[in-house]
Formats: structure tokens, C-alpha cells, sequence
């Protein structure tokens, strides 16, 4: 097989030109890191889960209309994406003070918020992903007012979606973190949920035992991310069954 062309090479994952014009392979690493890539490691498995994962939540939101990158799975490790022009924003939900917002406010962890919260951060690793304000992204031209309310609106559709999905397997979505692509038809543009949807970028807890399911438990050390990954995987159904082995047929 002729050799592709890499696009770009991240953290989590590697892009290569798709075999259609305006398509893109994206190749899920076995790649963790945190804390802006100063704590790393290589987690078996975790690149064939976040693939599964991620294409079991896109398909979803494209199934209830919500437009995504997302065009389909080619093997555990791939999936064929739309080439799109991503917004240099992290768009980040949250229902639940976790992470960065608790420290902030000094709100603790777990607690409800009055309603889902919404958050930027511009995308740029050398400044540490910063928070950002509307008025930050207006003046820099990053997105238009238009966008803005596109994507706030996109953000909430994916929130109560995930949410549900996740209730509805006894797991409560904390917070989570959603980018957003271009994708250019003739003269107009329209955006798209883009990147992935995984344990990756998601806070997961078990609602009954407050267990985390998501990177925190990488991030903190609580465990083995391959088992928090695989129980989110097996509670939505996404595994591939176990093959029973054929028995040969007797013929006499
Ligand atoms: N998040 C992410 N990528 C980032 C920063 C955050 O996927 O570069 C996700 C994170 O997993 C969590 C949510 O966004 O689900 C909110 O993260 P937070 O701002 O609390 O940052 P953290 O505490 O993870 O640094």
C-alpha cells in the first residue's frame, strides 16, 4: 500500500490525507498525556477505545441531527473524518464543578452547578490553553458574533445528548470539552462537531459510587485507564462481541 501522507501529529492522535479529496484519516495513539504533555505514558488499548468511543457518540449526534466531522470507521485504530478548518477554541460544558473551574472558584468537586456553564479556552499548548471571553474571540477574529451563537447552541445540544446517553448507563457527565470545525460547501460554511468525543476529554463519573471513568484517573494516579475506558466502552454497548469459536461440523 502506497504510503500517506501525514497531516499532522498530536497528542492523541496522528492525521493523514483521506483517500477522497476534503477527507481525513484520523489514527487514535495509545498516547496519554496531561498537564499540558508534562506527565505522559503509552496506555494499551486506550487508542482502540477512544476510536470505538468516539465514533459511537458522532454517530449518535448525527443521528439526532447535530452535524459532525464524523463520516465512518475504517478499522479499530481509524476513522474517515471531513477535513475541516478548526476554530482555535476549546468549547468546554460543565454541570458539575471538577477540575480547573473548582480550583477557580474554590467550589468543590462533585458539586451541581446552578446550570450548564459554558467556557473558552483558546487553543495554543505554549500558553497552556488560557480561558477566554467572547470579547477576547470577537477581537481577535477567531469567530464571529454568528459563530458564537452556533457554537454555544452546538455545545448544548451535545451536552444534553451526552448527558443522556450517560444517565442512561448510570454515569454522570461532569464536564467535557468539544472542538469545532469549518466545513466549506460552495459560498456558504457551516460548523461541525470535529477532533473526537472520548473518556479523553470528558469528566465520567459512576453514579452510584462516584467512581471516576474518564483521564482523571490517569491524570491522578487512581488506577489502570485501560479498565476505566473499557467499563464506559461495555455499560454503552460498543465492544465487539466475543467471537465463540466455530465448532467443525461432523459430517459423517
Ligand atoms: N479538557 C480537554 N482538553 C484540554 C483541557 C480540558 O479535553 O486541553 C477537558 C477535561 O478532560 C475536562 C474538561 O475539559 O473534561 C474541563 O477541564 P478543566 O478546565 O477542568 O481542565 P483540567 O482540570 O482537566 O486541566
Amino acid at each position: 500500500m502506497a504510503r500517506r501522507k501525514k497531516i499532522y501529529e498530536g497528542k492523541a492522535k496522528t492525521l493523514y490525507e483521506g483517500p477522497e479529496p476534503g477527507t481525513i484519516v484520523q489514527y487514535f495513539k495509545d498516547d496519554a498525556t496531561a498537564f499540558n504533555a508534562q506527565k505522559k505514558d503509552v496506555i494499551e488499548g486506550k487508542g482502540v477505545l477512544n476510536n470505538l468511543l468516539s465514533e459511537y457518540f458522532m454517530l449518535g449526534l448525527i443521528n439526532i441531527g447535530v452535524p459532525t466531522h464524523f463520516l465512518r470507521r475504517l478499522n479499530m485504530r481509524e476513522q474517515l473524518v471531513r477535513s475541516c478548518e478548526i476554530i482555535p477554541l476549546e468549547i468546554i460544558v460543565r454541570n458539575f464543578a471538577a477540575g480547573s473551574l473548582a480550583t477557580r472558584l474554590g467550589i468543590e468537586e462533585g458539586t451541581q452547578l446552578p446550570r450548564p456553564v459554558v467556557e473558552y479556552c483558546y487553543k495554543d499548548d505554549k500558553l497552556g490553553d488560557p480561558l477566554v471571553t467572547e470579547e477576547h474571540i470577537a477581537a481577535f477574529g477567531w469567530a464571529t458574533q454568528q459563530d458564537m451563537d452556533d457554537i454555544l447552541s452546538l455545545a448544548l445540544r451535545v451536552n444534553d445528548f451526552l448527558a443522556g446517553v450517560m444517565y442512561g448507563v448510570g454515569i454522570k457527565l461532569i464536564d467535557f470539552k468539544i472542538e469545532i470545525g469549518r466545513v466549506y460547501e460552495g459560498d456558504y460554511q457551516r460548523l461541525v462537531v470535529a477532533d473526537e468525543i472520548s473518556p479523553d476529554s470528558c469528566r465520567l463519573w459512576d453514579i452510584q459510587t462516584g467512581q471516576k471513568l474518564d483521564k482523571d484517573v490517569f491524570r491522578r494516579d487512581l488506577g489502570s485507564l485501560t479498565d476505566a475506558y473499557t467499563e464506559v466502552a461495555r455499560r454503552l454497548g460498543v465492544l465487539p462481541k466475543t467471537t465463540t469459536p466455530i465448532k467443525p461440523t461432523l459430517i459423517n
